[in-house]
């Protein structure tokens, strides 16, 4: 249960689906991520097993500490602003604990 996970984890779920949804639509991918988008997903979380905070981690789009490297942040942008609104549809369960996680972030 997603509920259980700790910050990170629960991150990298909604992350990672975040990345499929983008990906399926965009680059026609059928289950795997396309190689693209599986080394952005490798990249993300490396970062986020290496992120300093730990479970005090904020949301990473209010991180003080910008830990991705600018192409990939913008990468990652693009994916989070597109997928964003779809995944209150296909994952409403995710959307609602990321702005859980947003409102108790530890860094407000
Ligand atoms: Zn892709």
């Amino acid at each position: 249960m997603i509920l259980l996970k700790n910050r990170i984890e629960r991150e990298k779920i909604i992350v990672l689906s975040m990345i499929r949804m983008y990906c399926s639509s965009k680059h026609k991918s059928e289950e795997a991520l396309c190689t693209g988008c599986a080394s952005l997903w490798n990249y993300v979380k490396k970062r986020l097993d290496k992120c300093r905070f730990g479970q005090e981690k904020p949301v990473c789009k209010e991180c003080i500490v910008h830990c991705y490297e600018s192409a990939k942040r913008e990468q990652i942008r693009l994916i989070m602003r597109w997928s964003g609104p779809r995944m209150v549809y296909r994952h409403p369960e995710y959307a609602i604990i990321h702005v859980m996680d947003k409102l108790t972030s530890p860094n407000k």
